[in-house]
């Protein structure tokens, strides 16, 4: 038996066993050694029997002087008995349930017995407690060391059905001393003494088996580096890789920023003018830029990206633009195409359903919008006719080639998941065959804030681009939970903004009352399968992360709004005069254009709508956005929601609906009620949900003792100046043949999705 043999080949793991190890995803003896507690229990205590106290938890060890099985009636239960003797005393133990235990332990075993101490009709006794048998106490005999459930530091794994904690334990001390000393330690010398960090023999072994506390500090502390550790390095590896291809120069021209600086309607923030200018020098250079802006909702990201799309076209080079749902990628379109007037660009909108390009005509300037056939785009696009390409993941497909294209920008980039960007870059990089190779810039966008530690590690291939300021006259968006016998109120409040002129977002959590769960409410890609595996590991419930839904069965499904059933009753009984229309994934591509074209030239009141709203939508006249269900989405959700008023200088607001009474949607949504900002939530949603779970990790699929370390801001930085260090010293791994090959596997590992 070696770390890689496969679980089938230890003896005493019969095929039952081996079926639920693999639901833990545990498939070889070094993934079942690399199952980490992520508790214990601490039953060291170990005392005799006089010495007992009340509710303390307490090992105690003795003979079984009696020990017999009982019905009780009443609860139809089988009630093991057993009477314990050690040198000081007698007490007694009583398991429920448990019948097979009088075959165990007969009388004149010895056992070790721990957990809480009772006190009943004037006697001491253990309900239910933790047991194992032992031998008989020699005077030579260590009995301590060969404890595996009692009278200890005991770990607690993440379960399965069928398989405990106990099982574990058993099969850990049976394997752990036959496979450690194959273990070979590939941390530098150098960096475990500077970080004061134990070897990874004795961590793995502590970690399973600890004395102390210490033990379990120093294995985690350790255990916990390692991974953070690879992620560094494979992370500044991929930088290095990015960053040794080659991309276009785009020469800066500064009259022609200005001139566009000068053509827009508004000034723009500090904030928005040093992150142009960021992005503005990485262009300049000839390797790729690999760059994360992110500003808050409503911070006005595009225009710095359009800004960047300019430059790049005046260098005759195309840029693509993607965007996470049909809809944004159709505003996106429309405003690129509205701010680049007069230019004299063709500017193309690409989705799975439909394509369209804008140009300049050359007589009266007028722009106009022209239909095409998808195979007369993709020619165009090839022939480098069109100069921007706005889509959505249909950009990334075979068909579609450029002639030149150098830069790629892509739009709430949080909504992609780490493999469909890598995807897009690895697309971007084959793009061509070109002399020399170039490939395109790439520039992403979000807002959603990225904690200090993430940004240096699975984001630390990026540079950052914040912009921290809102543009001038924004104000505060006025957040309120309101109560059903409220509801009418809202309605007169809504009633009188769209009288002053204003508009208003409605939101439901679902199309019709007909569909069980619909798919199409989200955009974002999941994978349900590898979030429980990965709660699973982390033993944690399945939360949900931020930015997702609930999970529901259908009959929960049953009491939510319907987007259909609200905008009948808002259009017929509630604002029978006003114009409203309904807005879901399921219409047609020219259907919703149109709507949002309508909503946005005003001759829409109330847009009610699904989630299909959710980002990037700016229609800066809506001052309201009204949230059926609001315990249905998620905080991100429900942040993103509410950008989408406050865009323009009104005062806005945004009222959350709920039918749950249950304290956390109250804490969840009073959370969103008094965030500023993104990050402050952000932080929120940490403290309500615990370290468990951080944007973007969960596609990394990473083990609990990682994401604990995630949290350590110190260590974090520390870890990042070691790798620097490191890949400094020995760039390509070199003289690190073990460290080498070890990022290979965690390379192998990773389940990006
Ligand atoms: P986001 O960062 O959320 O993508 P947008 O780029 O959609 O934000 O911008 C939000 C709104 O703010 C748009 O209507 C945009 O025209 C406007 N805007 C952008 N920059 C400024 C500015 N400096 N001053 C005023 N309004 C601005
Ligand atoms: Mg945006």
């Amino acid at each position: 038996m070696n770390l890689s043999s496969p679980i089938e080949s230890i003896p005493r793991v019969s095929a039952a066993y081996q079926k639920r190890l693999n639901r833990l995803g545990i498939k070889t003896v070094k993934d079942l050694i690399y199952h980490f507690p992520f508790r214990y229990d601490d039953l060291s205590k170990i005392v005799k029997i006089v010495d007992l106290q009340i509710n303390e938890i307490a090992t105690i060890r003795g003979e079984i002087i009696n020990i017999k099985m009982l019905r009780t009636f009443k609860k139809k239960m089988w009630l093991t008995e057993a009477l314990i003797k050690d040198d000081s005393g007698t007490t007694r133990a009583v398991w429920y349930n448990q019948p097979f235990l009088v075959r165990t332990y007969k009388k004149g075993t010895w056992i070790s017995l721990a957990g809480k101490v009772n006190y009943d009709n004037k006697t001491f006794f253990f309900s239910n407690p933790a047991h194992e048998k032992i031998d008989p106490p020699t005077a030579s005999r260590n009995l301590q060391a060969e404890l595996k459930h009692t009278g200890r530091l005991v770990p607690v794994y993440p379960e399965t059905a069928r398989l405990t904690s106990k099982w574990l334990r058993y099969i850990l001390k049976i394997i752990l001393p036959k496979t450690l000393p194959e273990i070979t330690d590939f941390l530098p010398e150098e960096i475990k003494k500077s970080q004061n960090l134990i070897g990874l023999k004795g961590a793995l072994e502590k970690i399973h088996l600890p004395k102390t506390q210490n033990d379990i500090d120093s294995s985690r502390r350790r255990l916990g580096f390692d991974e953070l550790f690879l992620i560094q390095l494979y992370v500044l590896e991929q930088k290095q890789k990015w960053q040794a291809q080659s991309a276009p120069k785009i020469k800066f021209d500064q009259g022609l920023i200005k001139n566009f600086v000068v053509s827009l309607p508004f000034n723009l923030t500090n904030a928005q003018r040093k992150s142009a200018w960021e992005i503005l020098q990485d262009l300049e250079k000839p390797k790729p830029m690999n760059r994360l802006l992110e500003g808050d909702v409503g911070s006005g990201k595009t225009v710095v990206a359009v800004i960047a799309a300019l430059q790049t076209i005046e260098n005759n080079y195309q840029v693509a633009f993607m965007a996470p749902t049909e809809i944004l990628a159709q505003q996106h379109f429309n405003e690129i195409s509205k701010l680049l007037k007069n230019r004299g660009l063709k500017i193309g909108l690409l989705t799975a359903k439909e394509c369209k390009i804008s140009y300049d005509l050359p007589v009266n300037k007028k722009q106009e919008i022209e239909s095409c056939s998808k195979k007369k785009f993709l020619q165009k696009t090839e022939q480098g006719q069109i100069q921007i390409i706005i889509g959505t993941h249909a950009l990334i497909q075979e068909k579609v080639k450029f002639k030149n294209l150098g830069l790629v920008v892509l739009d709430e980039q949080q909504r992609f998941g780490v493999n469909q960007r890598q995807a897009l870059q690895k697309r971007v990089a084959s793009a061509k065959d070109k002399t020399p190779k170039l490939i395109p810039h790439f520039l992403s966008m979000t807002a959603t804030p990225i904690p200090r530690t993430l940004a240096l590690t699975i984001y630390g291939d990026l540079n950052l681009s914040l912009i921290r300021e809102m543009p001038k006259g924004r104000q505060k968006i006025i957040t309120k939970i309101v109560a059903p016998q409220n509801r009418q109120k809202a309605y007169e409040f809504i009633r009188q903004q769209i009288k002053a002129g204003q508009q208003a977002f409605v939101i439901c959590p679902r199309i019709e009352t007909t569909d069980s769960r619909n798919p199409s409410l989200r955009g974002a890609p999941l994978s349900g399968a590898t979030k429980q595996s990965h709660n699973n590991r982390l033993g944690l419930p399945h939360g949900s992360p931020i930015g997702e839904p609930f999970a529901m069965t259908n009959n929960q499904w049953s009491d939510v709004k319907t987007v259909t059933e609200e905008y009948e009753k808002l259009s017929k009984k509630i604002f029978p005069d006003l114009k409203i229309a309904m807005l879901h994934g399921k219409l047609k591509a020219e259907e919703k254009g149109k709507i949002m074209r309508d909503f946005k030239q005003g001759k829409i009141n109330i847009l009610v709508s699904t989630s299909v709203v959710e980002v990037g939508i700016d229609i800066p006249n809506a001052s309201v956005i009204m949230i059926e269900g609001a315990e249905r989405f998620g905080l991100a959700q429900l942040y993103q929601f509410r950008g989408r008023v406050g865009r323009g200088e009104k005062q806005s607001y945004c009222f959350l609906f709920t039918e749950s009474s249950s304290p956390t949607t109250s804490q969840r949504l009073k959370a969103v009620v008094s965030a500023q900002n993104g990050f402050e939530l952000a932080e929120k949603d940490l403290e309500i949900r615990g370290p468990g779970e951080f944007y973007g990790t969960r596609q990394w699929g990473l083990p609990d003792l990682t994401m604990a370390s995630l949290t350590d801001t110190e260590l974090v930085k520390q870890c990042r100046e070691e790798t620097e260090k490191l890949l400094d010293k020995n760039p390509d791994l070199q003289s690190s043949p073990l460290l080498k090959e070890k990022l290979k596997q965690f390379q192998q590992n990773l389940h990006l999705e």
